[in-house]
């Protein structure tokens, strides 16, 4: 009997043990485990609370439709039924702009046009910038090594761009700022078209003619919804995964160290510590970096040198004076040059409409970063009484009205950030990870931050210890 150890208890470590169930399932691997968990609830920042008829979010609302790992769970789950779309009817996303809600334009691939007036029309970039967009067309091929975000759309569009869309863009997936993050690691698309045309503007021209040639051979599918949830919010995923799960799972419990003694790993929990074959890390990264400090000094080095931010949403629920008093779209995203605290806000009720009833509103605010820093020693209050203010600023004085209800949720250091280099501190992890036998790593500090992703590595990482 293989005994495997998974250490953390939300989506990555969940995703894993599952694995483990399969395989026991299907191929009769002899495989027992147990799942330490630091809290008292399993599912890391999945959590969902059901308040006044709105489902409020307070980790994760969904997740890209586009990444297949976390829906095919679904499905296995039984939960085909519970999945739904985002209501993209009404995908519009404004970017406050000199104190204004200004549209996205129609057609921007991130920060790529695809569509001429549009954006010539938008008041969202300066004559200048638009005047870059014309120029990229003709950039040369460039092959240099990793950069920074902010450095490639400055290159190719220049300062406005990194403030006005890459920089926000980021912040709300990654908690983090656009000069900080690796664009190997984080726009690999990018950097492919790049590297193919030199221009991102004719490398998208180029896969659009290709795209639509194939298209006119094949009969035409609606295109599906940009982000997909469940019915009841994202901890519903969770709660489903646990009853399935027959290894022994273990709540308030962090374990403080791991070591090898004898070829087998020893996991140190509170006063107790008990033998393993092998073990799964499937912490955020400065935690993986607190217990594999004896086993391999070197590679704790490389994890605790991947920075993490922390966030805060704050979940306010209104009447309807106030949802009739809001914009259309899916919500608005803040630049730092703009000077609020807020870094973005979604009108769920829009974006999932099940998730308020039809005479609320339902905010979703967010703080990451720097911002989050800022503001995380104050009390909810005073955390609420600033949301309240900015939105109030944004949106007008129909935000003036009492919520009701408001919730602030903080997630610590739960974000990573993939810094210049990234892949190949990731390259260096993996020799040093090969040294330590019966050990696989998950989670959303290596190859992708969003909860599929997280899913695919936990699976992977059982995959890789049970040898299939
Ligand atoms: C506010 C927020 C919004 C997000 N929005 C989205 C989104 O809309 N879409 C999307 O796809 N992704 C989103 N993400 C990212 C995604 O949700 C996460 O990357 C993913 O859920 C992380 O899962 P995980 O299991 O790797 O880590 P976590 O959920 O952080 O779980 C790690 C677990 O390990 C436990 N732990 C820590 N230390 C120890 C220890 N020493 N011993 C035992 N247990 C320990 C923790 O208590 C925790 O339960 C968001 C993240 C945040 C924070």
């Amino acid at each position: 009997m293989t005994r495997i150890a998974i250490i953390g208890g939300g989506i990555s470590g969940l995703a894993a043990a599952f694995e483990l169930e399969e395989l026991r399932r299907n191929t009769s691997a002899a495989v027992e485990y147990v799942l330490f968990e630091a809290s008292d609830r399993l599912g890391g920042v999945l959590r969902t609370e059901s308040i006044d008829g709105c489902i409020v979010e307070a980790g994760p609302d969904s997740f890209i439709t586009e990444k297949p790992w976390a829906s095919d769970l679904c499905r296995e789950l039984g939960l085909g039924e519970q999945l739904i779309g985002s209501n993209d009817a009404e995908r519009k996303t404004y970017i406050l702009t000199k104190g204004r809600l200004v549209e996205m334009p129609d057609g921007l691939m991130f920060m790529v046009p695809t569509k001429i007036m549009p954006t010539v029309m938008s008041p969202l970039f300066s004559w200048t910038t638009k005047l870059r967009m014309v120029k990229e067309l003709f950039l040369p091929k460039n092959y240099g090594p990793d950069e920074s975000v902010a450095s490639f759309v400055e290159r190719h569009y220049g300062s406005e761009m990194v403030d006005r869309l890459a920089d926000p863009l980021l912040s709300g997936v990654y908690g983090g700022e656009a000069a900080n993050l690796s664009l190997r690691a984080v726009l690999p698309r990018f950097h492919a078209m790049e590297d193919s045309h030199g221009s991102l503007g004719r490398a998208m021209l180029a896969s659009r003619k290709s795209a639509s040639q194939k298209m006119s051979a094949e009969p035409r599918k609606p295109a599906p919804p940009l982000f997909t949830s469940l019915k009841n919010g994202m901890q519903q995923l969770a709660e489903t995964i646990v009853p399935r799960l027959k290894g022994t799972l273990l709540t308030n419990t962090p374990v403080q160290a791991l070591q090898i003694e004898a070829g087998d790993w020893v996991v140190s929990a509170g006063m107790q510590s008990d033998s393993f074959d092998s073990v799964i890390i499937a912490l955020p990264a400065p935690a993986a970096a607190q217990v594999l400090r004896i086993v391999s000094p070197a590679l704790s080095a490389e994890l605790e040198a991947i920075q993490c931010t922390s966030s805060i949403t704050v979940g306010l629920g209104y009447g309807r004076e106030v949802r009739q008093a809001l914009p259309p779209g899916f919500g608005f995203l803040v630049p730092r040059s703009e000077g609020k605290k807020l870094l973005a806000a979604t009108f769920v009720h829009n974006k999932f409409p099940d998730r308020a009833p039809d005479d609320r509103a339902l905010l979703r605010c967010f703080f990451a970063g720097r911002n989050a820093e800022s503001v995380w020693t104050l009390g909810d209050e005073q955390i609420i009484g600033i949301v309240r203010n900015e939105l109030q600023q944004i949106l007008g004085p129909q935000l003036r009205a009492e919520p009701l209800f408001a919730r602030v949720y903080r997630w610590k250091s739960a974000m990573a950030q993939y810094g210049v280099g990234h892949l190949d501190r990731l390259d260096r992890m993996e020799r040093l990870r090969q040294q330590v036998p019966g050990l696989a790593l998950a989670g959303n500090a290596y190859r992708g931050i969003g909860v599929p992703d997280c899913v695919r590595s936990g699976r992977d990482a059982a995959k890789s210890l049970v040898g299939t």
